[in-house]
């Protein structure tokens, strides 16, 4: 199917908008469609291919305003998403349009990019309206898509976060009701609650992981009521590469750990490697170097698990606990607070981790400096002026205590001061 014929045009729509009673003006500024999209002298928009579309022509429809710029990278991202979704609701028929809201440099961006969207555009040039449609709907940031229901003039049934509906449920967020994003959370709470280590790792063709040396089948039945570790990675990823090592140190900790405490029967801890690589090969060299499992390259099984989980990005450590269900998604950040000390991850855990690390942050100077920053650095904590942020010096996640320049933004772990010297001393 061309891209034109997506947009079948229906230029007699005068007596769809309003009886034709009222004059042509009246006509145009009673439908909420309109006023929106169409200006004072224009009451088209553009198709991908320069043709005119009458903007009456989206009356009754349910209508993603798309609010995006060919200059930024996560807008091609998303764009793709948005295509595919696209393509598939119109092709089953659905009442769909969306509607290309530009924030392009000039119009050569412009049409360079809109050339790549089956959908409509405001033209470039009218930009009183892409302003007032960027007020209209408060956007902060793009790629935005807010999505508009036919009949709702007081925007009760609007919804802003349509970008987020869409990565997150893909076709199946349409219509887009507000009823239909609650059957879907009260699908994935179910899916959650019926979460089982076997239905993630597993599909009809698979009830093994690779083990070493690749490809050694180990059962996921051998893994069920032990603590396990998703661990997202790519080697494409640099914090990812560099995350990997830090990992792999942690584990062999706890493994050991275990051996000493042989009391704790049955009590066991592995990582399974999902992988985001983009190559069998680099897959190949990535995997060799981890000690743990892995799904193999590619499997279906691996899109589930980031949808599943929300993975939003990488490394990410999701820990499962020996029944099965998500103990914590934060395991990398825990990992670099914690270390080895944060096994098993569970809240208790935690809670008991969260305490001794605040007892011994009184013992630990006020200010520092460190590594050669000119300023002093202050102690902070998460309640006060403190929250998550990235060590300057490991280049790693943490939160709770941190050393802090305010001045500069720069924050370090207390574990990663190494040259410790109290910075006001002689004040
Ligand atoms: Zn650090
Ligand atoms: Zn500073």
């Amino acid at each position: 199917m061309t891209k034109e014929m997506n947009l079948k045009i229906n230029h007699d729509c005068q007596a769809v908008s309003n009886g034709g009673a009222a004059s042509d003006a009246d006509t145009v500024s009673s439908s909420r469609v309109s006023s929106l999209l169409a200006s004072k002298d224009r009451d088209f928009l553009l198709s991908p291919t320069g043709n005119q579309v009458k903007v009456c022509d989206l009356e009754g429809k349910i209508i993603g305003l798309y609010f995006s710029a060919n200059w930024y990278p996560p807008c091609w991202n998303f764009n793709q998403v948005l295509v595919g979704i696209y393509e598939q609701l119109k092709s089953s028929g659905s009442n769909f349009e969306i509607v290309y809201v530009s924030s392009d440099e000039d119009a050569d961006a412009f049409n360079i990019y809109h050339g790549c969207m089956p959908w409509l555009a405001i033209p470039f040039s009218d930009l009183d309206t892409k302003k007032a449609l960027n007020r209209r709907f408060d956007i902060e940031g793009i790629p935005s898509l807010v999505i508009l229901h036919p009949n709702d003039n007081k925007d009760e049934a609007t919804l802003r976060d349509g970008a987020e509906l869409i990565y997150r449920y893909g076709v199946e967020a349409f219509p887009f009701t507000k009823q239909r994003l609650e059957e879907l959370q009260d699908e994935e709470r179910a899916r959650h609650e019926n979460q089982t280590l076997t239905n993630l790792l597993t599909n009809h063709d698979r009830d093994n992981l690779w083990g070493h040396p690749t490809p050694e089948q180990v059962p996921v039945a051998a893994l069920v009521g032990k603590t396990i570790g998703l661990y997202f990675s790519a080697h494409w990823c640099r914090p990812c590469v560099n995350f990997t090592p830090r990992l792999i140190s942690i584990y062999q900790k706890i493994k050991e750990q275990m051996l000493v405490d042989g009391d704790q029967d049955g009590e066991d801890f592995e990582i399974v490697f999902v992988s985001s690589d983009r190559d069998q090969a680099s897959f190949d060299s990535y995997f060799v170097t981890m000690p743990w499992l892995a799904l193999p390259f590619g499997d279906p099984n691996i899109k589930q698990l980031v949808k599943h989980f929300d993975v939003k990005g990488i490394p990410c450590l999701v820990i499962l606990g020996p029944d099965g269900k998500t103990v914590t998604k934060q395991g990398r950040n825990l990992i670099n607070l914690y270390q080895e000390n944060a096994y098993p991850f569970t809240e208790a855990k935690l809670e008991l981790l969260e305490k001794k690390m605040d007892e011994e942050a009184k013992s630990l100077p006020r200010s520092v400096y460190h590594g050669g920053h000119r300023h002093e650095l202050n102690l902070v904590s998460e309640g006060n002026g403190g929250g998550p942020f990235i060590c300057c010096d490991c280049d790693e996640q943490g939160s709770g205590w941190a050393y802090q320049c305010l001045e500069c933004g720069y924050e370090v772990h207390p574990k990663c001061v190494t040259l410790t010297v109290a910075a006001n001393s002689n004040r």
